[in-house]
């Protein structure tokens, strides 16, 4: 099985072909660097997201305040996060940065505010 990628780690873009077998990698081409070879290990392998989305608040000056994890994380563990989050209401002032949900699905990262919203 071929797979093709394309790296984002600038703004080339190579397109970055995989051979897999049994889901392992057995060759890669495109990639125009090391970095590019990493990416794509990694988004095969165990592919992370950034997740970002937004929380509702209650008696704050917006209704949602944006947030997002403190690092990447498991890309099969997006769905179960966003279901945490959806749990959350902040009825209290944030600044960027304060965690709201402290080591989200114990992967070791936070989910954190990035607007001030008072
Ligand atoms: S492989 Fe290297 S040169 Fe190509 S897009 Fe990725 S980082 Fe840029």
């Amino acid at each position: 099985m071929r797979r093709n990628l394309t790296c984002i780690e600038c703004p080339t873009g190579c397109t970055i072909t995989a051979t897999l077998e049994d889901r392992t990698i057995v060759d890669l081409e495109g990639f125009g660097c090391r970095k590019g070879y990493d990416y794509a290990t990694s988004e095969i392998n165990h592919p992370e997201r950034i997740l970002t989305t937004t929380v509702p608040a209650r008696g704050l000056s917006v209704k949602m305040i944006p947030v997002r994890t403190s690092g990447p994380i498991p890309k099969d563990s997006l769905r179960h996060a966003m279901c945490e989050i959806r749990q959350l209401i902040v009825c209290h002032p944030v600044e960027v940065g304060d965690v709201l949900l402290a080591d989200l699905l114990g992967l070791g990262v936070d989910l954190v505010a990035t607007r001030r919203v008072v």
